[in-house]
């Protein structure tokens, strides 16, 4: 089960998540699809807002607290998966 979960979440890509800054933090977004601007999506904190393409400034912002802590137990989740 704990298997399968990973096995959505990471793709084929090797990807955990994809980071993008957004309302002043950076969030990390499933790997399913890249984030692309103009689309409406959900990061794993459960904040939701229209992408739109970042500056380099805006990737200076601080990691988002709860999709920091995600982003961590899924790469944990993977790596345990992976002898
Ligand atoms: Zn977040």
């Amino acid at each position: 089960m704990e298997r399968e979960v990973i096995v959505v979440l990471g793709g084929s890509s090797g990807l955990v998540v994809y980071w993008r800054p957004m309302r002043g933090e950076r969030h990390a977004f499933s790997p399913d699809r890249p984030p692309r601007e103009g689309e409406v999506r959900s990061a794993l904190c459960g904040t939701s807002d229209e992408l739109v393409e970042p500056s380099d400034v805006d990737w200076l912002d601080p990691t988002c607290e709860e999709c920091g802590r995600q982003a961590r137990n899924l790469l944990e989740l993977r790596q345990r998966a992976r002898p």
